[in-house]
Order: structure tokens, then sequence, then C-alpha cells
């Protein structure tokens, strides 16, 4: 072996006596040039660069090796790579024996090392591109492997993180997606120009349609039929991406808005501008509710008060305006009076049928002048026409008609035919007056040449005041023929359906007002809503009570008729069952004082007997009431239990011994006016002052009262000096 094939440059890195060993691969080592340019690169390159015999020891390495191994250049040469790290020899001894093997290079990437530094702390895995060429003697023979090894650790490590990265940004992006999509909100992002950039699926659901890229800021009312609750347009810089672009917050607005399908939506929002660093707003972030079904649970609660209080108005007035009236004509002239009162329309008529001719003639009017009124009723009768498309709707489905006149004359003008329209109706309500599928006439109104809208709720008022008109049109008919006995029972029979209808008709709008009010009362407490704030639901329910406490006198009312009304007897401590009800009302009033006074002494068994006492109870909860009520301005209401001999006790047939408890309860009230004082205890009878002073009531407590009393066999009264001057309301109880 020739000097020149030696490799004297590199002496440092390689033992001379492995060096006399091999012999350079004939290209790299031609010439000392070549030999020199090596020495510079095994010097200088960050490769590991190493040649290796058969047996895999070193017999040439460059710096980067020895700086790896941490080991000089004499404890390297000779040295196998696997002595010195033997961690490695596991994954790279495979591969170098193949290469001398086969006489095949081998390369991989990226091959994962244990990297076993004396420093265990810094035992971080390596990632080496491994490139292994076999070398070959002047025989051919294989007499080592030319290693170059790359760290690419670096590089693979910081690419491993920025993979983990996108991993974790992918899942944070999952995560999002799953959020908003399952939030009940619908979310929007916008830029600054008012392009939502983002949206969640509800966001789409809300509005209808897909918002991705929409600019609801630019074309939002037109494109979403947006506009303000009152139902005027939306002014685009009123809206909440507006008002955000302004850098406004905005909270719970709430706005109409038309669905894909036309329906209308109310929507809640709130919107949050988003700005850069320097102030100015880059976008923001919109959220958006429907509340529609909370807005629709919140009309119908006012609608179901509002019918009620219409219904119970209405019906109470025709209820007052038919009881005792006998003649047909003075009926009808009531009925048509009071339509108007209850449902704010201008002109009512009533027409009656009759079957036999098929005739309709008109009968009682409201709301024309004098001279066209004469002539209304001058009208002849109508006969009916089966031909009109109206006839079975009204005459055999007995179904109510709103009919647009002008649409309907023009159409029989089409036709050919004129009709007359002389009082220049606009929207004409027609309802059928039927008793037991009998047609008995039609109530018509309209509004003085006004188009009207009817409600469905109006519908409803009108068609209830038709079915009690029905009756009580029925009724009287009957008792005009009453010279049998039989008519006369079926009369009386009809007075008392009347009733029932009327406790019937207010029992169902009350249950739907009770019922939404708790409800809505629960969700607001729930939301956190100030007790305060929930006071006018209070009102409400307190109010609905009341009502049903008025149903409840109807339905007794129809039991005393009837002769259903049944007591049951129990022990009764009559003394401390005031004294309760004396609790619960103290507790509601301020300017009343309450007090009770027995006295025959305080042993309460002086006042027990054995009565009905939840009966009892509603009397004198009644007249506690009324004691109240008929003394707004307040004052004491002193209440007396006595056991006395009835002779004694002032009652008005007093001609025995037997003892009885006596009650008396006074007032410092309105009073009543004497010649009225023995009409009191009639059914709906109430006294002018109590009338005329507004104060609300039926009539019928003080008759039920004096039944319960009766029934017992008690007696009840009243006194008072007159108007003004105060009331005392008495009854005594039997005690055996
Ligand atoms: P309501 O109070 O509902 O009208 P009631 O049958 O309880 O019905 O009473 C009938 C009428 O008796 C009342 O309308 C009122 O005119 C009169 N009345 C009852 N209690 C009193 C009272 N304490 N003071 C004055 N008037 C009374």
């Amino acid at each position: 072996m020739s000097d020149s094939q030696r490799l004297p440059h590199v002496e440092g890195l390689v033992s001379s006596e492995i060096a006399n060993t091999i012999q350079a691969p004939q290209s790299s080592f031609g010439n000392a040039e070549a030999q020199g340019l090596l020495g510079v690169i095994m010097e200088q390159s960050p490769l590991l660069m190493s040649f290796m015999d058969v047996q895999f020891r070193y017999v040439m390495a460059s710096r980067a090796v020895l700086d790896y191994l941490q080991l000089t250049q004499d404890q390297v040469i000779g040295s196998s790579i696997f002595t010195n790290r033997p961690g490695v020899e596991r994954i790279l001894r495979p591969a170098l024996q193949k290469v001398i093997e086969t006489g095949q290079p081998y390369s991989a990437q990226e091959v994962p090392v244990p990297n076993s530094s004396r420093e265990p702390e810094n035992d971080q895995e390596l990632f080496w591109n491994v490139s292994y060429t076999p070398v070959r003697d002047t025989s051919g023979k294989i007499s080592g492997v030319l290693s170059i090894v790359e760290d690419v650790t670096e590089r693979v490590v910081q690419r491993q993180r920025l993979e983990r990265i996108a991993i974790q940004e992918k899942q944070k992006a999952a995560q999002l997606e799953v959020i908003l999509s399952n939030l009940s909100e619908g979310i929007g992002v916008i830029d600054a120009e008012g392009n939502i950039i983002l949206a969640n699926p509800m966001l789409d659901q809300i509005l209808g349609r897909s918002m991705l890229g929409q600019n609801p800021y630019r074309d939002g009312s037109q494109a979403l039929g947006r506009r303000q609750l009152d139902g005027t347009p939306l002014d685009n810089k009123d809206t909440i991406s507006g008002r955000v672009l302004k850098g406004e917050f905005v909270r719970d607005y709430r706005f109409l808005l038309k669905d894909s399908q036309g329906r209308d939506h109310f929507l809640a929002g709130n919107g949050t501008p988003i700005f850069d660093e320097t102030g100015r707003v880059t976008g923001g972030v919109l959220l958006f509710h429907d509340v529609t079904e909370q807005e629709s649970q919140h009309r119908e609660l006012e609608e179901a008060i509002q019918a009620t209080e219409e219904s119970q108005t209405a019906l109470l007035e025709v209820s007052e305006a038919v009881a005792g009236i006998t003649e047909l004509e003075e009926l009808l002239d009531r009925i048509v009076e009071i339509v108007p009162q209850v449902t704010g329309c201008d002109r009512v008529g009533i027409s009656l049928y009759d079957p036999a001719t098929e005739m309709t003639s008109q009968a009682a009017v409201y709301g024309l002048p004098p001279e066209q009124k004469a002539e209304w009723k001058a009208m002849p009768p109508a006969q009916r026409d089966r031909t009109s498309p109206y006839d079975e709707i009204f005459f055999e489905q007995h179904q109510s008609l709103v009919v647009d006149m002008e649409n309907l004359i023009e159409e029989a003008r089409k036709q050919g035919q004129e009709l007359p329209n002389p009082y220049g109706v606009k929207t004409m309500f027609a309802t059928p007056l039927v008793y037991k599928g009998e047609v008995l006439g039609m109530l018509s109104l309209d509004h003085s040449g006004r188009t009207h809208n009817f409600s469905p709720r109006e519908i409803r008022v009108l068609e209830g005041i038709a079915r009690l008109a029905a009756i009580a049109i029925q009724n009287v008919q009957l008792l005009t023929e009453a010279n049998q006995a039989t008519t006369l029972r079926e009369a009386n029979r009809l007075k008392d359906e009347f009733l029932s209808l009327v406790a019937h008709e207010l029992r169902n709008p009350l249950t739907a007002v009770q019922g939404y009010t708790q409800m809505t009362q629960r969700r607001l407490r729930k939301a956190g809503i100030p007790e305060a704030d929930l006071r006018p639901l209070e009102t409400i329910i307190g109010q609905a009570q009341r009502m049903t406490r008025l149903v409840e006198d109807l339905l007794d009312l129809s039991r005393i008729e009837t002769g259903r009304l049944e007591l049951r007897h129990e022990e009764c401590d009559l003394a401390g069952r005031v004294n309760q009800l004396i609790e619960t009302y103290q507790a509601d009033t301020g300017k009343h004082r309450l007090t009770l006074e027995l006295v025959s002494g305080p042993d309460h068994s002086l006042y027990t007997g054995r009565w009905d006492g939840d009966r009892l109870e509603q009397v004198i909860s009644n007249l506690i009431g009324n004691a109240i009520k008929y003394s707004p301005e307040g004052g004491p209401v002193n209440i007396q239990l006595q056991r006395q001999s009835l002779s004694a006790s002032g009652a008005r047939d007093r001609n025995s011994e037997a003892l009885v408890v006596h009650f008396s309860i006074q007032d410092r009230g309105i009073g009543i006016p004497v010649d009225q004082q023995a009409a009191l205890f009639e059914r709906f009878y109430r006294a002018n002052n109590s009338r005329d002073s507004g104060l609300p009531g039926l009539g019928l407590g003080l008759y039920i009262s004096s039944q319960i009393i009766r029934l017992h066999g008690g007696q009840m009264w009243a006194e008072s000096a007159g108007e003004g001057l105060g009331s005392t309301f008495h009854f005594v109880l039997p005690l055996d």
C-alpha cells in the first residue's frame, strides 16, 4: 500500500494500524488534494461520518462522532460503536450486518435511537438519517462500512410538536363545534362589514336559512323580514349587528322575523363588539334566542285574562238582563243593548226565524237613529234562501259567519244580482240563536260601516251570548204560553240550565288563567325574578280565585234550586272557626279591625253544635267579606257570639224558648236603604247604594248564606238604620 493510499491528513482521526489495513475508495482518495478536502470535511461537517471495519470498530471518525460520543479520538478509534453506545446496537447492528453480508448499501430516514448519554436526564430519543455504504478492498472483499449519519432530532421533534399542536387545534375546533352545535342559542360572528363568518346550526335554524357568508346587517330587513315588535320595519342601523358595529353592547333586544315559510318568530338577541388593539371595531359576536313560544304563552295568558273578563261581563250582564223579564220584546231589546257594551260593536240586530214558514223577521235593533229603527223593524220578513252558500253553514251547521259585505255585493253583481246594503255594512258578524238543535233566530252586528277583524276571542264571547240569548228567548216564549204546569216546569228547568251554562262558561277560561299564571310565576321565580316583580301575577291569581268563588256560588245556587244542596252535620266549634276566619281576613286588611266577643263566656263549648262546619264557614266568610267590602273607609267590624233562647235573639219568628247560638256582625260601612232591606236575601238582589258605589258583586252570597242557615233550621236577617249608617247581619242556629 502506497503512502498516497494512506490517509495522512486525517491522521488525527484514524489509528495508523487500522488505516494501514484498509484501502480507501479509489475515487475519494485518488490524490492528495482530495485527501486534504476529506480532512476538512471530517473536521468540519456536522454529519456523523465514520468508517468501520467488519467488526464495527472505528477506523475513522469525524469530529461530530467524537463530540457525540464525548470521547477523544484515541478512545474512539479501534473501539466498537456498540461498546460506546450499547443502546443503539439493537437498532443499528442488523442493518450494518446486512450491508456486510449482502454488499448492498442501506439508508433509512428518521430512525429513532436511544440517547444513552452520560447524563441520563438528557436521555431524549434521537432521530437519525442513516446511510451505510459497503467498502471493498482491492480484492473486492468487503472490508468495512462507510457510515454517514445525520442527526435530525431537532427537525423531527419540531415537526412532531407542530403535528401535536395541529391535532390539539383540531380537537379544540371539534370541541368548539360540538359545543356550538349543541347550544340552544344561535351564535354568529360577524366581521367589520357585517358578513357572518361563523354560524352555528342553531343560528341557521332560528333564522330559517343558512347564514354563513350572509350579511344580515346590509340585507336583513328585506331578506329576513325583520321588524320591530309593533310590526314596523327595522332600520339596518338599529339592528343588533348595526349597533354592535358601532361599538355598542346590546342586551335582550327583541324583534320579529319571518322564517322561510313566512311564519313570524319573536327573537331576543345580544350583541358584543370585538375591538382591535387600537379600539377599532373589527366585528362582533351575536347571540339569538327564539322566544316565540314564551311570547305566545305570554299573549295567550293576556288573551285568557281578557277573555275571562269579557265573558264574565258579557255573561253576567246577559244573565242579569234576562232575569225576571217575561216579555219577549223587552228581552230582545235588552239583549241588543248589552252586546255593544261588552264587545264594542255599534249596531246589533236580532231577527227571529219561524221554521214553519221559513221566514225571518226583524225583531230588535240597537244603534240605528230612531227613524231608521222604525224603517228597519218594518222590513218585510225574508224567505230563507236554501241556494245561498251561507244557508247550510248557518241553518244546518249552526256556525257563525263573518261576512265581507263589499265582497258579497261584488260577487252577487257578477251573477247579475243587486244586493241592497242600505246601512252601508262593511264587515258583518252573524251567529244563529240555537236551542236544542233548532234555529230560533239570528244575532247580527257590525261596526257602523267600518271593517273589523273579529278575533277568535270576540267570536267566542258573542257565541256565548247567543247561547244564553237562545235559552232566554225560549224561556220567555214558554212563559208566554205558560198556562199549563208542564210548561212552567220546563221554564224552571231552563233557568237552571241557564245558570249551569254560565258557571260552565266561566270555568274554562278560569282554569286557563290560573294554570298559565301559576306556571309563569314558577318559571319567573326559578329565573330569579324578585318577588316584588311577581306581585301582578299574585293579583291575577287572586282575581281568578275570586272568580272561582263566583262560579262556586252559581253552582251552589243551582244546587239549592234543585234541592241538591246537602248538609254534613258534625261537631262544630263555631267560636274556633270564627277566630280562624278573622285571622285570615285581618291579614288582608289594615283599614279594618276585626274582633270577636264571646258574650256568654269564653268557653268554646258554649257555641259548639252539630252543624255543617264548612258550609257555616262559607256563610261567615261571606258576611265578613261583605262587612269589609261594604265599609270601604274601614273601621271596626265587631262579631258577637251569644248563647240564648230564640225568643231573646231578635229573630223574626221567635216564639220559642229553644236554645240557639246567635251570631252577629256589625260594620260602620255604607249601610242599607231601609226600603231595600227586605229584598237583600233574594237571589241576584243588590241594594242601590252598593251598585252605585261600584263595589263588585253578583248578589248571590246572602241568598246562598240564608239558604244554608235555613237548611240548618235557623234564620238570618239584617239591620241598618239606613244609608251611610252601617249594617248588622244576624243568624241563629238551633242547638239540638
Ligand atoms: P254581593 O256582595 O255579591 O252583591 P251579597 O248577596 O253578599 O252579594 O249581598 C247582596 C247585597 O246586600 C249587596 O249587593 C249589598 O247591597 C248588600 N249588602 C250585603 N252586605 C252588606 C254590608 N255589610 N253593608 C251594606 N250592604 C250590604
